[in-house]
């Protein structure tokens, strides 16, 4: 079947095509090259609209124990928001963690056709991907937790040989089915279960006598060398103290060239000037992130409102838990190999913390020179729930709406950033860039993001509409592998998405010691732990598209 988009002005970045008058065309799902004397079976006219390729949410907290914590704890996330089942979606409710159907129609709706669960334990990962798997419209996927499980640290301790650390971190991702592998507070979270509570970048775990800096580098280098393409995930040391910026400064440099992703980095950009001393360290950090290109980083955006974080960082949501708002919190530990704290969060504009915090986000997409290098998150639920983008985006776009909102906030805290002299206005290009063809060349997804040939046809068509916010809100049309399932921002059609996975090989040996370790340590047997392909292909419910990696380093 040919299907045909005519006359849109096409955004797709990683083809350099940027507003151009073109018409697209999609056979049996996939985009292909032009076809103007053959019949469309279905053709689409979108004279005078935006066409974009579906979005890509790299950094989205959807799926895995923590969620399922927070739709639990936070009844009143429930009350109001619910959402009557149609005759062709189902019920759901919850604004800062909806449920997993009500996500997925949310996103979809929104234009996004991706979203990429970042913190999945591979101990929770069975538990993660059948949760993905009942978020319908989107393809997925998920990142591996790595850096507080014993079996990695003891590793580290003993010194092994690199080779085996690179042989468990490539079987962790076969056996979780993961995309990329994550870092949470290096260390951190083991360390708080022998009552710690801060380890930075150069410290020593007290019982492992290693350093986050150890971990980060160590990591950073068996995914280079086993070719992921994604580089390591990177939820530093220190999240949310005062004076984390020199963490923050600290780990680029710890890199060395190495690439590393620092994800939502506006929680790890706080200086301590002022009479507060809050601060934003944002401007020094750009000055080094301007510098060093093997840098990506995504934001973790505040927004205003209720909202919940939910992080695998026990050892600093323990910290934050006396701010609980309203004053609940879980904070556990998982499988003695990983933890997980989940505190509901209201951010409040009169607020000077949170105002600065917003402030900071701000400063952060702002400042950054390049961006395929910067992607757009709020770190949902963390920041925000996902469902704010488009008023992020209006806020990046449109400096006039930037100044009113900047009026609306803690004045103190409006001084005290750079936020106001800020003139730059993102073009619908760099839109484009940070939320579809930078999160998929990052993550090394080959048939998304795009609209060149052989691609997904996953295709988002706004209205150009000069309040931006609402043409990000209600896109017109959005398809799914060549498929129309949202017309004027309403789902008309469910599907469900495929789970991307990376596969990077390895000495298949390593499984003699794991099985050793499984059976001393661990509550299931490794033959449990492995989440196989017939579970996430659940009898063609579900697909797998195993992305290729990179030519390896070594
Ligand atoms: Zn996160």
């Amino acid at each position: 079947m040919l299907t045909k988009l005519t006359g849109g002005k096409v955004y797709d970045p990683a083809h350099k095509v940027s507003g151009e008058i073109r018409d697209i065309y999609v056979r049996d799902g996939k985009m292909v090259p032009p076809e103007p004397n053959a019949r469309a079976d279905q053709t689409y006219d979108v004279k005078g609209k935006i066409v974009m390729a579906g979005a890509i949410d790299p950094h989205t907290h959807i799926g895995g124990g923590k969620v399922t914590i927070a739709r639990m704890m936070l009844t009143e996330d429930h009350y109001g928001t619910e959402v009557p089942r149609t005759e062709l979606t189902r019920s759901g409710s919850g604004d800062a963690v909806p449920s997993t159907l009500l996500a997925g129609y949310r996103y979809a709706e929104m234009g996004y056709t991706a979203g990429f669960e970042p913190a999945m334990l591979p101990a929770n990962a069975r538990q993660a991907h059948m949760e993905l798997a009942d978020t319908p419209m989107l393809d997925k996927g998920a990142f591996a937790m790595l850096g507080s499980d014993d079996f990695f640290l003891r590793q580290l301790a003993a010194k092994q040989e690199f080779e085996r650390i690179k042989d468990y971190v490539a079987w962790t991702m076969h056996a979780a089915q993961a995309i990329a592998v994550k870092v949470v507070n290096p260390g951190g979270i083991s360390d708080f279960k022998f009552n710690q509570r801060k380890l930075d970048l150069d410290e020593e775990h007290i019982y492992y006598h290693i350093t986050p800096r150890d971990i980060i580098v160590t990591l950073a280098r068996a995914l280079q060398e086993l070719g992921v393409v994604h580089p390591l995930h990177v939820h530093g040391c220190n999240l949310g103290v005062p004076g984390n910026v020199e963490t923050t400064l600290a780990t680029i440099r710890a890199a060395e060239g190495l690439p590393l992703h620092l994800t939502h980095i506006q929680f790890h950009s706080y200086g301590t000037e002022g009479d507060r001393h809050f601060s934003s360290g944002a401007p020094r950090i750009h000055e080094l992130l301007n510098k060093n290109p093997n840098i990506s980083i995504d934001v973790g955006q505040v927004m205003f409102g209720q909202t919940c974080t939910a992080s695998g960082d026990s050892m600093r949501q323990f910290a934050i838990s006396k701010n609980a708002s309203p004053k609940k919190s879980v904070i556990m530990d998982i499988e003695c190999d990983a933890g997980c704290g989940v505190v509901p969060m209201r951010y409040r504009d009169k607020s000077y913390v949170n105002a600065l915090q917003w402030c900071i986000g701000l400063e952060t997409f702002l400042l950054m020179e390049d961006p395929w290098r910067i992607f757009l998150t709020t770190d949902h639920p963390n920041g925000a729930p996902f469902y704010t983008y488009p008023h992020l985006i209006r806020l990046l776009m449109d400096k006039g709406f930037r100044d009113d909102m900047l009026q609306k906030i803690n004045p103190d805290a409006a001084a005290m950033s750079i936020v106001g002299s800020l003139t730059r206005e993102y073009s619908l290009d760099e839109i484009a860039i940070m939320t579809r063809a930078g999160p998929a060349r990052s993550l090394g997804l080959k048939n998304i993001g795009h609209l060149g040939t052989g691609a997904c046809a996953d295709i988002t068509v706004y209205r150009d509409d000069a309040n931006r916010e609402t043409m990000f809100a209600t896109p017109e049309l959005v398809f799914k592998n060549g498929e129309l399932v949202v017309r004027d921002g309403k789902v008309i059609k469910v599907v469900n998405g495929a789970t991307h996975v990376a596969r990077p090989a390895y000495d298949k040996s390593i499984e003699t010691s794991l099985k050793h370790y499984f059976e001393d340590y661990h509550t299931m047997r490794m033959g449990n732990f492995v989440v196989s392909d017939d579970e996430i292909e659940n009898n063609g419910k579900g697909a797998l598209i195993v992305e290729p990696g990179r030519a390896r380093a070594s």
